[in-house]
């Protein structure tokens, strides 16, 4: 789920704010918001697909990567934790269970958009579905650091990360009815 993706490129940012304590706001800032970037196509477009690149998307994160060793600076390392945690976030969405309306129910087929090979990457099923008690396990563990490492904004980024977690992984199963019942 999208706090999970959101603790991951956290985690990316971890060496800069252990090497580069001063620019760990910018760097946890950009990687909390990059990380959770690519879920907004929820609401534009193609779910797992539109904003979701699992294979183009390291084409400009692992230069943008290396800009920001080579001159770590607040916009060098934004732009590369930005762009790296949208990557991971595309790639990681391969690893639950897919898209499916009930997925602990349904075998999917769909975990997110190959646009180079023009196909549906298959899920792995390592989490069984996005909120899973699992994945709110992967949640908490992943966003701790955000309530320390990062400054006031990440901290509250990650509280309310987890609060979210939480809330969506306890409601989860109750999501398809209660949609439906906005069609209807
Ligand atoms: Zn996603």
């Amino acid at each position: 789920m999208v706090t999970t993706h959101a603790g991951a490129g956290l985690l990316l940012a971890l060496p800069v704010a252990l090497l580069v304590p001063e620019l760990a706001p910018v760097a946890g800032l950009a990687a909390f918001a990059g990380g959770a970037f690519p879920d907004l196509d929820m609401l534009v477009g193609q779910h797992r697909r539109t904003l979701h690149y699992p294979a183009l998307g390291w084409v400009p994160a692992v230069p943008a990567g290396a800009a920001a060793i080579v001159a770590p600076g607040p916009v060098t390392v934004a732009v590369a934790l930005f762009l790296l945690a949208a990557a991971l976030h595309a790639v990681s969405d391969a690893f639950d269970g897919g898209l499916a309306d009930r997925p602990w129910e349904q075998e999917s087929e769909r975990a997110v958009y190959y646009h180079v090979g023009d196909r549906w990457l298959p899920p792995r099923g390592w989490v069984r579905y996005d909120g899973a008690p699992e994945d709110f396990g992967l949640s908490a563990v992943l966003l701790v650091p955000g309530l320390f490492l990062y400054g006031d904004l990440v901290t509250s980024l990650s509280l309310g990360g987890l609060v979210v977690a939480a809330v969506y992984t306890a409601v989860r199963k109750r999501l398809p009815d209660v949609a439906l019942e906005f069609i209807q």
